[in-house]
């Protein structure tokens, strides 16, 4: 045995990450009888949303966002800052009593030869690498929002104005008066816009193309359906249900929602998406993913439809061709061009694999960027003791009780109820387009067949 090993800390369970899916899964696992440890890699609990930009809220509405069994305190907000939310967690943690340690930075995992896992953890300045041995471990290291996404733009290193990803902006402290061209048309983009027309700068967006656009008020109305499923969606993924609305043509109505208050905008660049057909997903494997089901759009905090109507905000539709070395000025692939003091690039994040690659082994990594081979909220086949949560907050906590059930099995020598319990979630995440996973045709189409069972049961 070598010394490292001989000083290791043992355990059935460890949790990589307390942020919310590794806090939900923890606390699954202990009414299940199992004692994780979750190494975490900040110095709090939350600490991944006090590091964002001051204006965030949550796109959800805060009755859809809480973790298991603990409801928010009725005094907060519709929609939740990030402090809100990383206090949440914090006590969530506390409340729980759960084992977590923290300046623990995981910066290297692997599988040994007799099936256990091994985690080299760094703390803080503390030179001395710590190891943990464990049988059973969970990947909830992030799901997105870690490794930025910026596309190479030509020039950029001798323009002169200033370029930075959405991750590294904080505030429209310094952007007053000044002219901004923001990069994407999700959620960061539209909440950055709308920070800084409130700050008087000249703001504009560029829309590449379609995007899940959808009201406030039809958002709310998203929700409310959610909430009305609640008792229901505790023991069924909300695909179920949520599946025949789709069907039935619910982001249909999200898309008329937009015309009938805004007219329309599509000469200003705003097409709203529509998810496909049911049976135009099931045969595209995944390919089509629903685009409401996860990662929904909504205007919260300014509406930035009323500002692109009222001409308050301007929308670019065509690419960035280049920025002009030495000036202000960018140029856009259409020919236009215009100058700026700024560009934000609300461009997204990179797959979560990315992540995991800078700690796990390089063969691990291999399997988990291969999208046959990942199955979140499920065992890797090809790495035993390997599982992944991820997700958004509103649609993860209906998992956890699933993926916990199956790790308890594994720890306690007892069968594991099998990938059967699983297989309907991974369609939920469907959604989840960075991830890139492949639904089989045969999951979708189990799901239909049950929503319809469940409907015909419960109607
Ligand atoms: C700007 C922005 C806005 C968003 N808004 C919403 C929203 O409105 N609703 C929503 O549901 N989602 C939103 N998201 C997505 C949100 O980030 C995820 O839903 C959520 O954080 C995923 O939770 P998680 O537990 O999987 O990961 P995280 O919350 O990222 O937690 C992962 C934890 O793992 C730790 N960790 C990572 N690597 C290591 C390591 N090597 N060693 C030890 N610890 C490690 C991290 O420090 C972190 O605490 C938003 C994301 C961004 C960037």
């Amino acid at each position: 045995m070598r010394e490292s090993e001989k000083s290791a800390t043992r355990t059935q369970c460890l949790i990589i990450g307390a942020g919310h899916n590794g806090l939900s899964v923890a606390t699954a696992l202990r009414k299940r009888g199992v004692e994780p440890i979750l190494l975490e890699q900040h110095e709090r609990i939350g600490d991944q949303w006090r590091e964002r930009y001051e204006r965030l809220h949550l796109h959800h509405i805060t009755d859809a966002m809480h973790l298991p069994g603990v409801p928010y305190p009725a005094h907060l907000p519709r929609y939740l800052s990030r402090l809100d939310l990383a206090d949440y967690l914090e006590s969530y943690a506390r409340l729980h009593e759960l084992d977590v340690r923290f300046e623990h930075k995981v910066t290297q995992l692997g599988q040994k030869a007799d099936g256990t896992w091994e985690a080299t953890v760094t703390r803080g300045d503390d030179s001395q690498a710590l190891q943990f041995i464990a049988d059973q471990v969970v990947l909830a290291a992030g799901s997105t929002g870690v490794t930025p996404r910026s596309p190479s733009l030509k020039g950029r290193e001798e323009w002169a104005g200033q370029v930075l990803h959405s991750q590294e902006y904080r505030s429209a402290e310094g952007f007053e008066g000044k002219r901004v061209l923001v990069v994407g048309s999700g959620n960061s983009a539209l909440e950055i816009c709308g920070d800084l027309y409130d700050h008087g700068a000249s703001t504009s967006m560029l829309i590449r193309g379609p995007n899940s656009w959808i009201t406030r008020e039809a958002y709310a109305i998203y929700h409310r359906l959610m909430l009305a499923g609640g008792p229901i969606l505790k023991y069924v993924p909300f695909t179920w249900i949520f599946s025949p609305f789709i069907l039935f043509g619910l982001d249909r109505y999200f898309q008329f929602d937009i015309k009938r208050r805004y007219g329309d905008l599509s000469s200003k660049g705003v097409h709203p998406m529509a998810s496909p057909p049911m049976w135009v997903m099931a045969k595209s494997e995944g390919a089509h993913p629903p685009s409401y089901v996860d990662g929904t759009w909504g205007d919260v905090g300014v509406s930035i439809f009323e500002l692109i109507r009222d001409d308050k905000l301007a929308t670019f539709t065509s690419e960035i061709s280049h920025l002009e070395p030495g000036t202000k000025t960018v140029v856009f692939k259409d020919g236009q061009s215009a100058e700026f003091d700024a560009v934000i690039l609300c461009t997204g994040f990179e797959p979560i694999q990315s992540h995991y690659a800078t700690f796990v082994d390089a063969q691990v990594a291999e399997k988990l960027s291969d999208a046959s081979t990942f199955r979140f909220l499920d065992a890797m086949e090809e790495l035993p003791g390997l599982w992944v949560s991820l997700g958004g907050i509103a649609s993860s906590r209906f998992g956890q009780d699933v993926l916990a059930t199956r790790v308890a099995a594994r720890v306690q020598s007892r069968p594991d109820p099998g990938r059967i319990l699983s297989l309907p979630l991974t369609f939920v995440f469907v959604g989840l387009d960075p991830i890139q996973i492949q639904v089989p045709r045969r999951t979708i189409l189990l799901n239909v067949i049950a929503a319809v069972a469940l409907l015909t049961v419960l109607l």
